[in-house]
């Protein structure tokens, strides 16, 4: 346990176990040296505990970068909670982590991730106001897509000459909530499409919509493009997946695209400018954490601006450095995050 937070840096660990209701939570803090560590809340099956608490851990920690480069005065946390096979009640069970986050004090803000919904953060609410992304809130991924699409024009910018995407050829891996409102954005500034998801149903009717070309998910890496935007799962660059690709640049909202952080550099080896995920895909936590502080639209859409501003500066950087915006990144929430 203390190898894993040690090799995160994780400030704080706890843990909760509820036999009434069958939770097992754990919630990561991996800094609130910025403010309060805001960060998902995942509900899914583990193969062991040690593998949750892996995720949990690098989960955190990812956050408290995302939140430092997108300038908010918010730490980085995760929660966990292992899946049981059977639960009585999943409402009880949700009530029973608010009554955990609860004991935090405000130090974690939980919010919805992969298998959580908005009504089951509605359950956490009930006992605790460190709770985003309820059924009060709005959806976060209408604000990450629009980031993306600000955040694709500085990239085009930086690698083409020039922040207009008419006309470019953008391949879309992942039709979901952002990578479809993404589709949505570039068909109307006349980016041609090139899309792919695990259900075809969310092609066709990209297709029928956005008069975008279906690809098979399985050769997508080695279609030519201008901008190559991974939106479905993490990991998809791998040595395997960068000698295939045929772009001028990746940039997509996926989380933890790199397989390891020395893809970054293959990517800069073989020309490729690299959005650094957790830059170009702030705007749902941007959103999340403006309105929990109870600020409004006006607010989050002048936040959301500075997404665009931060790509630019870090692709300058890279350029004069001759290395990967990645790398960069990475550096500069480190000085962020750990001063001294
Ligand atoms: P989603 O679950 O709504 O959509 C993901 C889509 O990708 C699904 O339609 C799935 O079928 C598809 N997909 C998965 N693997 C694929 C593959 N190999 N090839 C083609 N399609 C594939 O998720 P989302 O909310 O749209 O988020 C997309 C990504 O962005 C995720 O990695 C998520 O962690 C990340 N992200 C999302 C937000 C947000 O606000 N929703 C914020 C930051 C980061």
């Amino acid at each position: 346990m203390f190898a894993v937070m040690e090799a995160t840096r994780l400030e704080t660990l706890h843990l909760a176990h509820d036999p009434a209701t069958g939770l097992k939570a754990i919630i990561a803090i991996h800094s609130t040296c910025l403010g309060p560590a805001l960060g998902g809340c995942r509900y899914l099956a583990y193969p062991d505990q040690t593998s949750a608490l892996r995720d949990a851990a690098r989960l955190a920690q990812g956050m408290s970068y995302k939140a430092a480069l997108a300038g908010l005065a918010l730490g980085g946390g995760q929660a966990v909670l292992i899946r049981p096979p059977h639960v009585a009640s999943r409402g009880a069970l949700f009530e029973a982590f608010g009554r955990f986050v609860e004991t935090l004090q405000g130090n974690y803000i939980t919010a919805t991730d992969s298998g959580t919904s908005s009504a089951d953060m509605d359950c956490v609410a009930q006992h605790t106001r460190y709770v985003t992304s309820t059924t009060r809130s709005a959806d976060p991924s209408v604000q990450t897509a629009l980031g993306l699409f600000a955040g694709l024009r500085a990239t085009a910018k930086a690698r083409l000459g020039s922040n207009d995407l008419q006309g470019l050829r953008v391949v879309i891996q992942g039709l979901g909530n952002v990578g479809y409102a993404l589709a949505e954005q570039l068909h109307a500034v006349g980016t041609e499409l090139l899309v792919s998801d695990l259900d075809p149903g969310r092609v066709s009717l990209a297709v029928e919509q956005f008069g975008a070309r279906g690809l098979d998910p399985e050769g997508i890496f080695a279609v030519p493009c201008d901008i190559f935007a991974p939106c479905g799962l993490g990991a998809v660059l791998n040595p395997a997946s960068i000698a295939q690709l045929r772009c001028c640049a990746v940039a997509g909202a996926a989380n933890n695209q790199l397989a390891s952080p020395d893809m970054a550099d293959e990517l800069e080896r073989r020309g490729i400018l690299y959005a650094p995920d957790y830059v170009i895909n702030a705007g749902g936590l941007i959103q999340a954490a403006l309105t929990h502080r109870g600020q409004d639209a006006v607010a989050v859409t002048a936040h959301l601006a500075r997404i665009p501003q931060r790509l630019a500066e870090l692709y300058g950087q890279a350029q004069a450095d001759k290395r990967s915006p990645a790398r960069i990144a990475d550096e500069l929430a480190e000085r962020l995050l750990y001063p001294d």
